[in-house]
């Protein structure tokens, strides 16, 4: 049963949920707008189990799996700090001066510590979304489409992916109804890690999927690049040395050229004579040799020798051998000059095959890497103290610590409560949506009981650990590789 809203008004048979703007009445065995809340017998109830997560020590202090205890346990002997109230499913407080749904008290280690959770709603979120390919998925500030709206735009690339930025308060409340509508379901599937394809205008389509690699024009991406062209040159020089007299790593962004590039000076490679198309930057290093696309190395060529210009004939000769690569391994061939100096393809040689394979080798599987990212303003702050803003100044001071879902995130710096989250790092189906439209998301804020007294928190809602009882909770456990959110091993820049 869920704590608040508890005030629900009666109207007829159907009772009116207070817990966001939107005040649905809600009949009998029905459910709110939203599908979190629901009419059951008469009683406001939220319709997901609140989460607990759980670890299980070993007499050493080392953690071990939920399901293999160190020691016959009843479920509630455990220590107190092994147990994390987390704030999926907790329900939502409205308006904003209300305490939030639960405010929890834990002995760790001899301190008393509070734990505030609820499950924010978030007008002002979005989603940033890292797509690991050398494939051109469209330009930059490009609009990104589902069913034809606009739900974000495609921003600056990083090395090796594509970035998205999605969401956020213009298209959720900003645009057409659809528009928001349509906003607001795709960053709950990405949230909690559904496919969603998305369609980018003068660009490609691409399916994404947290923690699943990219699809992109239906074609599943395997690997991510190991550098760009010219970091390729530089790492795999030594072991092309004496095999091929010039590589060229093909790059949409900086080809490397291995005869002219510090990387072949150093190893006396001599001059070949290649002439490149594009912007010579600096030696060895090509930037522009095409138009962005999605074939070899992300330029929109599949025939490599179209980047090349005549070999000056000065220097060039006949049998010359030209090895030209992708900066995934993904695409790779060999020439040799004829007596008119033209590159001739030839089968790879066997010596070549295994220097070609290990650029593949080092590439890192491709992903979709989603995060969350949303701001906990004015009213989620009003849920945990009658004075926000020390709520902030806390957690810039590090004596908040926030976290989502227990999962570790990342607070901006500056004003607000600004945090970024890894989707995958929640357990499953975390984030909720109400029809505003905004996203539903936990939030956990734990300090010290005397920290968030000083703060001015609501000290009368404040209840053990050992009161929380009933059905409706769910026993997960922590998921490996997140900092135990009471722990002292969370770094600052992970909302320690
Ligand atoms: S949308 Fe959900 S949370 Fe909002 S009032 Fe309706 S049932 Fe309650």
């Amino acid at each position: 049963m869920a704590p608040e809203p508890t005030a629900a008004a009666k109207a007829d048979d159907k009772i009116r949920c207070d817990a966001c703007p939107v005040m649905c009445y809600i009949k009998p065995g029905a459910v709110g707008a939203c599908d979190r809340y629901a009419n059951h017998d008469g009683e406001l109830v939220r319709v997901d189990p609140h989460v607990l997560l759980e670890r299980t020590l070993t007499q050493g202090g080392d953690v071990v799996a939920f399901n293999e205890p160190a020691e016959e346990w009843d479920g509630d002997i455990m220590p107190r700090a092994d147990r994390f109230v987390t704030a999926i499913g907790a329900g939502t407080t409205y308006p904003d001066y209300k305490p939030a749904p639960f405010i929890v008290s834990a002995a760790v280690e001899g301190v008393d510590m509070v734990t505030v959770v609820t499950e924010g709603i978030f007008s002002y979120c979005g989603v940033k979304v890292k797509i690991d390919t050398d494939r051109y998925i469209g330009p930059e500030t490009k609009p990104v489409r589902v069913e034809g709206e606009m739900i974000g735009h495609v921003t600056s690339g990083e090395y090796g992916s594509q970035m998205l930025s999605l969401g956020g308060v213009h298209h959720l409340t900003g645009g057409s109804k659809k528009e928001g509508r349509v906003t607001c379901q795709a960053l709950l599937d990405l949230c909690n890690g559904r496919p969603v394809e998305l369609a980018i205008d003068e660009g490609a389509s691409v399916v994404v999927q947290a923690g699943k690699p990219p699809v992109v024009n239906g074609q599943t991406e395997h690997r991510m690049r190991v550098g760009c062209g010219s970091a390729t040159i530089g790492i795999f020089a030594k072991q092309w040395h004496g095999k091929v007299d010039e590589v060229v790593v093909v790059d949409d962004h900086i080809t490397g050229v291995l005869s002219e590039h510090q990387a072949g000076k150093l190893l006396d490679i001599p001059p070949t004579g290649i002439k490149m198309k594009g912007r010579r930057s600096t030696p060895g290093r090509y930037f522009q040799v095409a138009e962005p696309g999605t074939g070899w190395g992300g330029t929109n060529i599949s025939d490599p020798l179209e980047i090349l210009g005549p070999f000056d004939a000065k220097v060039a000769y006949p049998g010359l051998r030209l090895l030209m690569v992708s900066t995934t391994g993904e695409n790779a061939a060999y020439y040799e000059l004829d007596e008119a100096l033209r590159p001739i393809e030839k089968e790879m040689p066997a010596n070549l095959i295994e220097p070609v394979e290990r650029i593949s080798e080092n590439c890192e599987p491709a992903l979709s890497t989603v995060v969350f990212i949303g701001g906990a303003g004015g009213s989620l702050r009003a849920g945990v103290t009658e004075n926000p803003v020390r709520l902030t100044r806390s957690v810039k001071e590090s004596l908040t610590r926030v976290t989502c879902g227990g999962a570790p995130v990342y607070v901006w710096p500056g004003g607000g409560i600004t945090f970024m989250v890894d989707v995958t790092r929640l357990p499953e189906n975390s984030f909720g949506y109400v029809p505003t439209p905004a996203l539903v998301a936990p939030i956990e804020f734990t300090l010290r009981l005397s920290d968030y007294e000083a703060l001015g928190g609501h000290m009368d809602h404040v209840r053990p650990l050992a009161a929380l009882t009933g059905d409706s909770r769910r026993h997960v456990p922590h998921i490996a590789g997140n900092p135990w959110p009471f722990g002292p091993s969370s770094p600052p820049w992970l909302g320690g």
